[in-house]
């Protein structure tokens, strides 16, 4: 194992010039209306530098404060997953030929990217879409080609929102694998610890100094607190048999009668991987597209199948969201489906709580 180096501030644009020489366009963490998004990005005085997060239940704010740090923050409503599993994405394409219609495969090309500021979090849900998209003896060809040559330059993290919890879950607040490069960010720079032969060669290729063992501790100290930091927490790592117990709780009629059935805890959660497909005719009849997109489990037509709606009640489809998440999925997957990232928390808009939900579930 190679030391850990020290990346100084002054030497980010190094990195994004070496990721530019081996063919990767930048993906970055920037600060557009209030938020944190992941934009392609050429220069890094477009990192969110001295941005912190005023984030909760129902509530978050990207605001300009006075650190010197870029990373000085938690996350934003996406990272990863609009890059893997894309928000809408055409499957085949249908034309009318002379004596019928002919089915076309589409071609998935996709340009190396690196991205970098992925949290611990989003590594162990990629890793979750990861096994759903290409384990099988049918591996998406859409998320393989943008899988295959991602760059993955992780950053633990060191300034959680009051949303996280991923200290309970055991995915964060630091990057345990996953990662070509991971930093910790302390004053006027990173701690930089290659996870791959990828990140080894940038690192090599940076010529950079090894970090001192006061540098080091400090960067571990920083994880260490930011896991102490955290006030959520899920109340236990193996949810099903006590969640699947409590079936006819009252708890889940309380929150159906808070809840809008928006969806928009599924469309930012990084693990959930729920897809409808659509037909889009062409208007002069020669053809068709056949189209992927998100959906949603909270969605009235989600569980519509032959004439009939499964869940018609709020209270159920909430109630299928959380069991998938924290009780089912071992069976589909050997873990639990919630990472810790606290986006759904902080990006519903009556500020419903999945850690708040499962303890009172559990009562
Ligand atoms: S369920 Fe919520 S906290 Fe858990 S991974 Fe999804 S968005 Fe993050
Ligand atoms: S829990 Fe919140 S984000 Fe999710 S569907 Fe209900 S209101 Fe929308």
């Amino acid at each position: 194992m190679h030391a850990d180096r020290f990346l100084p501030h002054a030497a980010l644009q190094g990195l994004y010039e070496a990721l530019a020489e081996r063919g990767y366009a930048v993906i970055a963490p920037r600060v557009k209306d209030g938020a944190i998004f992941y934009e392609e990005s050429r220069h890094p005085d477009s990192l969110p530098w001295g941005i912190r997060l005023e984030q909760d239940a129902g509530a978050s704010r990207a605001v300009q404060d006075t650190h010197t740090q870029c990373f000085a923050w938690a996350n934003g409503p996406q990272a990863l997953k609009p890059l893997t599993f894309a928000p809408r994405e055409t499957l085949w394409r249908i034309k009318r030929t002379a004596v019928g219609f002919a089915v076309e495969a589409i071609e998935h090309a996709a340009r190396p990217l690196a991205v970098i500021g992925t949290r611990a979090c989003d590594l162990a849900a990629l890793s979750i879409q990861d096994r759903h998209f290409l384990g099988g003896p049918y591996p998406d060809p859409g998320y393989a080609a943008r899988r295959e040559d991602m760059l993955l330059i992780a950053v633990n993290c060191t300034h959680p929102a009051s949303t996280c919890f991923c200290a309970s879950t055991g995915y964060g607040p630091a990057a345990e694998a996953g990662f070509d490069l991971a930093l910790t960010e302390l004053e006027g720079g990173f701690v930089a610890r290659a996870g791959s032969a990828r990140g080894e060669e940038l690192l090599a290729a940076l010529t950079l100094e090894n970090a001192t063992p006061e540098q080091a501790e400090a960067a571990a100290a920083s994880v260490r607190h930011a896991a102490e930091s955290q006030t959520r927490a899920i109340p236990g790592t193996q949810l099903r048999d006590a969640l699947m117990a409590r079936l006819d709780h009252p708890r889940w009629r309380e929150v159906a009668e808070r809840c809008l059935a928006c969806g928009n805890c599924t469309l930012v959660c990084p693990t959930c991987f729920c897809h409808a497909e659509v037909e889009l005719p062409e208007l002069d009849g020669s053809g068709s597209l056949h189209a992927r997109e998100w959906d949603s489990c909270f969605g009235e037509r989600h569980a519509y199948i032959h004439g009939k709606q499964l869940r018609p009640e709020i209270s159920q489809r909430y109630r299928q969201w959380l069991t998938h998440k924290l009780a089912t999925w071992h069976e589909q997957f050997g873990r639990s489906g919630c990472v810790g990232c606290g986006r759904c928390i902080a990006w519903c808009p009556v500020g419903i709580d999945i850690t708040e939900e499962a303890t009172a579930l559990l009562k």
